[in-house]
This record gives C-alpha cells, sequence and structure tokens, in this order.
C-alpha cells in the first residue's frame, strides 16, 4: 500500500489542484528524503502534469522529472499544516503540496527524463504480451506478480486478490501456466484494478488520497486479510501463507497450481 489504484486515485485528485503551478518554495525537514545526492533546486520549476508509473507519482516539470515512491505509508496532501511526519513540503503559489510519511520507506528522486525503468503498467498490456511474458518466468506466481520488472504496479493486496479471481495457487509455477488461464489472469487483472480505481482505492495502513480522503475498496477484497473467513465464492477458509517474505492469502479450493 499503496498500489496502483491507490496512486492513480492521488493523481487524479492531484492532477487538477497542481498542474501548471510553479513551484516557489521547497522544503525538506527531518531525514533525507532525496533518494540520491545532488538534491535538485526545484524552485522556480513549474508543474506540466501529474501522472502514475506503476505504484509511484511522477511530476512532469518544465524541465525534469520528480518521480514520488509512497513506500508503506506516503502521502500526498494538500493544503495542510505540516507534522512531525512531513518530509517535504512544496509551496506553489495559493496551494501546499506535503509529502508526510510515517513509516519513512518512500522518496523522491529527480531525473532529466522519464522512467523507464520498470516493466509494463498492467492497464496497458495486451493479452498477448502479458502472455508470452508470464509464461517466459521461471518463478511462482505470486513472486513474478510483485516483480515491479515484470509488471508496474501490483502489490500485496491486488497480487493475493487477482489470483484468486483468476482461481490461480500463489505458489503456481508461471512456466507451466496454460495459456487460456494465463490470458484469465490478464483480465481478472485489469478488472480488479479498474473496480478498484473506481471504489478509490483501499485504504489500509492509513492510505488517503491527495483531499484526505479514504478509499472504499477495502471492502471488497475476498482474500487479502481475510485468513479465517469464508472464501466469497465456495465458502472454504481462507488460508495465509508467506511468499516473498509477504503474508499471502488464498482460497485452497478455488485456487489451483
Ligand atoms: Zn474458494
Amino acid at each position: 500500500v499503496p498500489e496502483l489504484p491507490e496512486a492513480e486515485t492521488i493523481v487524479r485528485t492531484l492532477s487538477p489542484r497542481i498542474a501548471r503551478l510553479r513551484i516557489e518554495k521547497a522544503r525538506y525537514p527531518g531525514k533525507r528524503v532525496w533518494r540520491r545526492a545532488p538534491v535538485p533546486d526545484l524552485v522556480g520549476r513549474r508543474i506540466l502534469g501529474v501522472s502514475r508509473y506503476g505504484k509511484q507519482v511522477l511530476l512532469q516539470l518544465d524541465r525534469g522529472h520528480l518521480l514520488i515512491r509512497l513506500g508503506m505509508t506516503g502521502a500526498l496532501l494538500l493544503d495542510r499544516a505540516p507534522g512531525p511526519y512531513t518530509r517535504a513540503e512544496f509551496g506553489l503559489g495559493s496551494v501546499t503540496l506535503l509529502f508526510d510519511d510515517i513509516r519513512q520507506f518512500g522518496w523522491l528522486e529527480y531525473a532529466d527524463g522519464p522512467p523507464a525503468h520498470l516493466g509494463p503498467d498492467p492497464l496497458e498490456i495486451t493479452q498477448a504480451e502479458f502472455v508470452q511474458r508470464i509464461r517466459g518466468r521461471r518463478s511462482q506466481a505470486k513472486r513474478v506478480l510483485l516483480d515491479q520488472k515484470f509488471l508496474r504496479g501490483i502489490g500485496n493486496i491486488y497480487a493475493d486478490e487477482a489470483l484468486h479471481r483468476a482461481g490461480i495457487h500463489p505458489l503456481a509455477a508461471t512456466v507451466r501456466l496454460p495459456r487460456p488461464r494465463a490470458a484469465r489472469l490478464h483480465a481478472e487483472i485489469q478488472t480488479l484494478l479498474t473496480e478498484a480505481i473506481e471504489h478509490r482505492g483501499s485504504s489500509i495502513s492509513d492510505y488517503v488520497d491527495a483531499s484526505g480522503a479514504p478509499g472504499s475498496f477495502q471492502g471488497r477484497h475476498r482474500v487479502y486479510g481475510r485468513e479465517g473467513e469464508p472464501c466469497p465464492a465456495c465458502g472454504a477458509a481462507v488460508r495465509r501463507i508467506v511468499v516473498a517474505q509477504r503474508g499471502t492469502h488464498f482460497c485452497p479450493r478455488c485456487q489451483r497450481r
């Protein structure tokens, strides 16, 4: 958290408020927030656009690009007073933009060009490309979905939910995944993420959008965080295992290897 739907919701609340504004003030209180030195001087630059890169937020400036990794608890908040967890504060004329981050796994990164280091966006990749890519991986389904170089934007919540919807076990070997099942996973990922965006994301670990509003998709999770509760499809108890150091939730009846 935040994953693709939460980042998309942040972008949609942020964009109409800050696009075209000029950065007049920039302050980075507390611990180091920039991923690498040197810290760029952003004062005077104009924000041309706000977009999403995987689960990160990207500000396109009139010169350069600012990538904001939200990490576990990062939030971009408009018109709030800075608090103890504020790691960056941007004055944009009449608007203030804060980057607050309780756990401090987030960071800011500046680059001259747009980012290109991660895999395709799950809402843009074609079925044919997805099927070919996933069957080319010698790993397990959950691990592959978490890999940002495979697809950018899916994290622990939406990996579990997508695999449940597609009836695929988190430990299933991707290289042996039959083409129709891989194609179904592609379709389920796109439907899931679209639904989650419509519900403004899942509010887990204090997630809120740029206006401070929570999402509501957490009420529609089928397996994530529901260990021991009945699978909505078949009634079997949802099970939890650990895959790639992440708590992984699945239905032992609906999801096949
Ligand atoms: Zn089930």
